[in-house]
């Protein structure tokens, strides 16, 4: 049997290397940044006769494709993000895409690319057949991965102003409506850097870091008890050290980052307020926080939104069972949520395998996805 449209799609998508570079500078640049894949996508998607354009940075572009539908009452955004993840460790070629016992192998081919290639082998079928019952506009942003630069541009090109937007993750078929936020935070210690043989004439910036450190880890046992029904709790975690510049000087300066993954009400000002609180109990002088930012909104659509609702009617449609859903992970929805327009997150895979050494998507799932989405643009609601 040959490949359905969307596998065929995810297998081109696949090959094509789009990797976010993630602030690095060892990354080989044959397979960094969303370019090639954004041109592929402009062919195809003019290939449909649909209005396309690229915005942002010419070596980060998003991509916008616009499917008007006569008399539509509604404007859809579908959101699937260019950039995958690096490729370090891989256990499997990344960008030579295998199918193999029902599962589609590659980096990208869970997250996210079989969320843009379910989207687009449904909206060729139903402009096909002039089937098209809502304005779609299918949009594929950069950087998603990492400062959510794409999205950013993309909203800031729209000509129009959509109702509400799906963004294509790997949520098992499911109806994400809710998820965490993601703020990063910098912290410092300053001190005063003497020659290590006589440690008393300095102040030592790693030692008073590390007083911070035990502050931030105790406040992030109370961070934790503050917990979302379908979310779970919120989390602070410590993920990067750094300091000093040689073991004979005592060091003037440290730093660490940390992760907070934040409910629905909480955002960068309330982590910065609780940080900033938490050291001035421990007494802690000589900190400061550098930075506090804002990576991923949280995202806190009702199920009752007629988004939510036609996503689900949509899966009934195409043969499905609705399972409304929260999601641990942050997600460009929740950066257009913030910008004003409401959405949900809905695609094909499995969260556990995007990002991994043997990335993949089960074949059906895309299929089936298709399915939804053709579902949803022939008018589901
Ligand atoms: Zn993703």
């Amino acid at each position: 049997m040959s490949a359905s449209p969307a596998l065929r799609y995810l297998r081109d998508y696949v090959a094509i290397p789009s990797v976010n570079p993630m602030r690095r500078t060892d990354l080989d640049p044959e397979i960094v940044g969303e370019r090639r894949y954004a041109e592929h996508l402009r062919r195809q998607l003019e290939g449909l006769r649909l209005d396309v354009e690229l915005v942002g940075p010419p070596d980060r572009p998003s991509v916008i494709a616009v499917a008007e539908a006569e008399g539509a009452r509604e404007t859809l955004v579908v959101a699937s993000h260019l950039d995958t993840v690096p490729v370090d460790g891989m256990e499997i070629e990344p960008f030579d895409p295998r199918l193999d016992a029902g599962r589609l192998y590659g980096r990208g081919s869970c997250d996210t690319k079989a969320g843009m290639a379910g989207a687009v082998a449904a909206l060729e079928r139903v402009l096909a057949d002039g089937g098209l019952a809502r304005n779609v506009v299918l949009v594929g942003e950069a950087d998603e991965e990492l400062g959510s630069l794409g999205i950013r541009d993309v909203l800031s090109a729209l000509r129009r102003e959509p109702d509400w937007l799906v963004a294509t993750e790997p949520t098992s078929l499911r109806v994400v409506t809710r998820h965490k936020g993601v703020v990063h935070t910098r912290i410092s210690a300053a001190g005063r850097a003497c020659h290590a043989s006589e440690p008393a004439g300095g102040s030592n910036a790693i030692v008073a870091l590390a007083r911070a450190a035990l502050a931030l880890d105790q406040l992030g046992r109370r961070v934790s008890e503050r917990r979302d029904e379908r979310l779970g709790a919120a989390t602070l975690s410590i993920g990067v050290i750094g300091g000093g510049s040689a073991p004979n000087i005592v060091p003037d300066q440290a730093w660490l980052l940390i992760d907070h993954r934040l409910l629905p009400g909480e955002d960068e000002h309330s982590v910065r307020e609780e940080v900033l609180e938490a050291l001035a109990a421990a007494g802690l002088q000589d900190l400061s926080v550098d930075w506090c930012r804002l990576e991923k909104p949280p995202l806190h659509t009702p199920d009752e939104h007629p988004g939510a609702r036609a996503v689900a009617a949509a899966v009934r449609a195409a043969g499905g069972t609705v399972e409304l859903a929260g999601a641990a992970f942050g997600t460009d929805a929740g950066v257009a949520a913030a910008a004003g327009i409401p959405g949900v997150v809905f695609g094909p895979g499995g969260i556990a395998q995007a990002h991994t050494a043997r990335e993949f998507v089960e074949a059906d799932q895309v299929e089936r996805a298709q399915a939804v989405f053709e579902a949803l643009f022939r008018g589901a609601e």
